[in-house]
């Protein structure tokens, strides 16, 4: 066999941005090796011998401090994906150099990726004090919800069914639909969390009964963090409490989103499975540039899954912790026609670059006065018709693992090339992976695998780590 080359080489002096970079563009490269011959070297102009190959010059544009910075730093009311834009002006660069192919950060089959979640702030009526329940009944009224208004009051005095318990109106919603969500569930009973309001504080217990139900039903439970994004005795402890009551692997949403630079790597170590805090409170979209699941600087397993969209910002009022500067802060209050078309750009970028639109949609959000429930049935329903991979925070995070733990090979033969994938976990079920390669169809004599022409787009299967091109 020929020797394995790469046709790319890199020359940078951050791995950790380099190595982030490329589990998200997800390509054949490899470090700059001076004994090698590359059609492209990205370095800085004057660091690299390039001998004849094309110099994307970090000097004139720097793509890895870039997207490192975006990616742990964050941007405020961003309404593009800034990192997947870059992305593919450095692929449409590449592009012209050399042949690229490509693992998509799409499963098979799939147009893009939802993530399904709700934030378990309140269980019931009966839990909440008399002045959030006499506001809620309240803004009912200035609604005209008269008969609401009548039912929580009733349920806050022992009488009737509980409209703020909409766990089975969910279930039933997400069963109908052949799919499931993830819930995150407050860890600690009247704990507001160090320095928050009391108004944070939830009041219900751990339900053993409740969490089995939804995990037996195939539904993930996980921690609704309230200490634990700054306290790593907190971090561990809020962990135990669920994962002791669910037996599996954990992960986490902050209450408000409360987060800070030095949060991912207590979690991380802490061991949870996965974040997915990194949002917005007041608007819609894409905090950390890109839609994908991706490990924030200094964690060793931890992946950060970025909240796109959440009900409350949305459709709320005000917010406790808003994106300017953590205090209250307005959301963005839109009719729900306009709410379809935020979402619709989000679902538009998802398309084109695929990734995860991670949605928030709070138990107690398909109850009166919200009633946000029928907005959140009508995008699942989109979702679905467009083809798209609905499932829980943790599924979509293990699907992202084995693609990360993937590294891909190229090495051109007389009549072809062969792609190569090191790193398959064996006997995984890697059927849902693919492979751009961006070939005319009509230049594709035959492939050892199956395919699709247009984009041409191979399947990975767990028995075929090694795939053969023979062109015309
Ligand atoms: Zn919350």
């Amino acid at each position: 066999m020929a020797e394995q080359r790469a046709l790319i080489g890199v020359k940078y002096d951050d791995p950790y941005a380099v190595e982030e970079t490329f589990q998200l563009f997800k390509i054949p490269w490899e470090w700059y090796d001076p004994s090698h011959a590359y059609d492209v070297v990205i370095a800085r102009r004057g660091e690299v011998e390039t001998a004849g190959a094309f110099l994307v010059d970090l000097l004139e544009k720097d793509y890895f401090a870039e997207i490192a910075r975006i990616l742990n730093e964050g941007l405020p009311h961003c309404h593009e994906p800034v990192v997947e834009i870059l992305i593919d002006e450095l692929r449409q660069v590449l592009k012209e150099h050399t042949l690229l192919v490509e693992i998509p950060p799409v499963p098979w089959g799939y147009s893009y990726i939802v993530a399904l979640t709700h934030d378990v702030d309140i269980t019931s009526v009966r839990e909440r004090r008399w002045v959030s329940v006499g506001y809620a009944v309240y803004q009912c009224l200035r609604k005209g919800m008269v008969k609401d208004a009548t039912c929580i009051l009733g349920a806050k005095c022992g009488i009737g069914e509980d409209p703020w318990r909409c766990f089975e109106e969910w279930m039933r919603l997400e069963e109908d639909f052949g799919v499931r969500s993830t819930w995150f569930f407050l860890p600690e009973k009247g704990m507001a969390g160090e320095g928050a309001p009391a108004i944070r504080a939830g009041y219900y217990d751990l339900d053993p009964a409740l969490i089995k139900t939804l995990t037996d039903g195939g539904w993930e439970v996980g921690v609704h963090g309230l200490d634990n994004w700054w306290d790593a005795g907190a971090a561990q402890d809020e962990l135990r409490r669920v994962s002791d009551l669910t037996g599996a692997e954990v992960g986490t949403r902050v209450h408000w989103l409360l987060f800070d630079a030095g949060s991912w790597k207590k979690l991380d170590e802490a061991g949870y499975a996965y974040d997915s805090t990194f949002g917005y409170n007041d608007d819609v979209g894409f905090r950390a540039g890109t839609m994908q699941p991706y490990r924030p600087r200094g964690c060793e397993r931890l992946l950060e899954v970025p909240l796109i969209i959440q009900d409350g910002g949305l459709f709320g009022g005000k917010t406790w912790n808003s994106s300017d500067d953590g205090g209250r802060g307005a959301c963005l209050r839109l009719s729900e026609e306009e709410a379809m078309e935020r979402c619709d750009e989000v679902l538009a970028y998802a398309k084109q670059y695929g990734g995860v639109v991670t949605l928030l949609w709070h138990q107690v959000s398909m109850a009166a006065p919200k009633k946000w429930g029928e907005f959140y049935r009508v995008l699942v329903e989109r979702a679905i018709a467009d083809e798209v991979w609905v499932a829980s925070v943790e599924d979509v995070t293990r699907w992202f693992e084995r693609r990360r733990k993937i590294t891909l090979y190229f090495d051109i033969r007389e009549n072809g090339f062969v792609i190569q994938l090191n790193g398959a976990e064996e006997g995984s079920d890697m059927a849902n992976l693919k492979i751009f390669v961006p070939l005319h169809g009509s230049s594709i004599q035959n492939i050892g695998t199956e395919y699709q022409l247009g984009n041409t787009i191979v399947k990975i299967t767990g028995e075929n780590d090694k795939m053969s091109v023979y062109l015309q």
